[in-house]
């Protein structure tokens, strides 16, 4: 029979990369507190209306990527594509943003898209995400924009490129929207098949498409600086003095549109130069639609998303530290047979201290033994000598000293040094 292999598009995070993970998390986490922002668990699966209400019927996303099936009791069911609507959703049936009130929140886990699978682009991948809901004013813009900078400043992430664009409101978009449908219907001829498919559904993602033709039609497209309402037009204005009073430099992008329907005014992307065609490693924006369209009220929101398994590669290839790769303190060797239960024994006492520790027990040599040991701070020794005098030989593995302590003075000893 063969061996049944993982889904296309999923991939399994070995020990030898989890450990990466856990570090990138910890670090965002980290950050996340400092800037005031609650961690928020969600399903992995809701009902198919949230996202296709909230992300949009015309998204690439709803369209063409989302796991969905009807569960037993015959009612559809999607895995998340993203986490936002979900957050928004929660927020909503918590009454977290009731008269007025706002709410920081984060989470991290699996998304699930049915993408062609290639680097940097999987079906089950994750996502770190933070959403901040209530506050219609441009300087929370600037705060969640800041939190993802700040996350990857303390990543140690280089060649990061931060780029901006305002996408209008449900005031001014659909003028743009119109002067696009104009434009592209002009020189429909050197559009690809998608394009021409999404010239009357969503135009605004014609901008964004990579086919060759269609970027050298959009390069002349219409500008939407000149459609944004005086509104938009401020709240940009502040959100980028605000950034720049904070001293982040970004690129302006008037074609940056973002694949998902609910967003409004503020636009971003944190792109990374050495990620090759899937080079996004952090998107978000404002979106003070979301709520309405699933049904919550006036809710405005902003927030961003950032791939972690990208985040993780682009570390890997600039060589980014990840802290200390984990491994056990000490390791408690036995000298013959008769000592392993003593051994087993003082491992846990150690454990029960709060040192981390490990001993052998397939019944390896003391060799085999010693060589595990070899990655630890201590060895501690038990042989026949020890378990008689009921002492302990407590190596140092960095500088080879040894000394004899006191069984019952181990767990101090060791604890005082670690
Ligand atoms: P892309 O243009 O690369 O498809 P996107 O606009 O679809 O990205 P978002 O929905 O904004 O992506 O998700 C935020 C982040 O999640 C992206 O910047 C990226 O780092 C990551 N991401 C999105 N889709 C995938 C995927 N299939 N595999 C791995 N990471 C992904
Ligand atoms: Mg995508």
């Amino acid at each position: 029979m063969p061996a049944i292999s993982a889904p296309r598009g999923t991939r399994d995070i070995l020990p030898s990369e989890s450990w990466k993970w856990s570090y990138i998390v910890q670090t965002a986490s980290k950050a996340m507190k400092d800037f005031g922002f609650s961690e928020i668990h969600l399903p992995i699966f809701e009902h198919t209306e949230l996202f296709s209400r909230g992300v949009g019927e015309t998204t690439d996303i709803v369209e063409k990527e989302m796991y969905t099936f009807n569960d037993r009791g015959g009612r559809s069911i999607t895995l998340r594509p993203e986490a936002t609507a979900g957050v928004m959703r929660a927020a909503i049936e918590n009454n977290l943003c009731a008269q007025g009130a706002s709410a920081k929140l984060w989470n991290w886990g699996p998304m699930f898209r049915h993408e062609r699978p290639q680097k940097g682009r999987y079906r089950q991948f994750y996502q770190i995400d933070a959403e901040c809901l209530g506050i219609a004013g441009p300087m929370a813009d600037v705060e969640v924009i800041a939190l993802s900078i700040e996350i990857f400043r303390r990543l140690g992430l280089k060649n990061l490129e931060v780029v901006i664009n305002s996408v209008g409101c449900e005031k001014c978009r659909p003028v743009y929207r119109q002067k696009l449908i104009d434009y592209f219907t002009s020189r429909k001829s050197e559009l690809c098949g998608t394009c021409l498919d999404r010239l009357d559904r969503n135009p605004l993602r014609i901008l964004d498409c990579k086919n060759e033709s269609c970027g050298r039609v959009s390069d002349g497209a219409p500008d939407i600086f000149d459609s944004l309402c005086d509104e938009c037009r401020e709240h940009f204005a502040e959100v980028r003095a605000g950034l720049e009073r904070l001293g982040f430099t970004y690129t302006l992008n008037k074609r940056l549109v973002r694949g998902l329907d609910y967003y409004t005014k503020t636009a971003y992307e944190i792109l990374s130069g050495d990620l090759g065609a899937q080079n996004a490693v952090a998107g978000g924006g404002r979106y003070d639609n979301l709520a309405s369209a699933i049904g919550g009220g006036k809710i405005p929101g902003v927030g961003f998303a950032c791939g972690l398994d990208r985040v993780a590669l682009v570390m890997e290839e600039q060589g980014c530290s990840f802290g200390n790769m984990p491994g056990v303190s000490v390791y408690v060797a036995a000298l013959g047979d008769d000592v392993r239960g003593a051994v087993q024994a003082l491992t846990y006492e150690l454990r029960k201290a709060g040192i981390s520790a490990e001993c052998d027990t397939s019944g390896r040599s003391f060799k085999a033994q010693m060589k595990s040991a070899g990655t630890c701070r201590f060895a501690c020794i038990i042989g026949a000598d020890e378990a008689a005098n009921d002492t302990v030989s407590v190596k140092d593995m960095e500088d080879g000293s040894q000394v004899s302590i006191p069984a019952g003075e181990a767990v101090s000893y060791l604890k005082g040094r670690i």
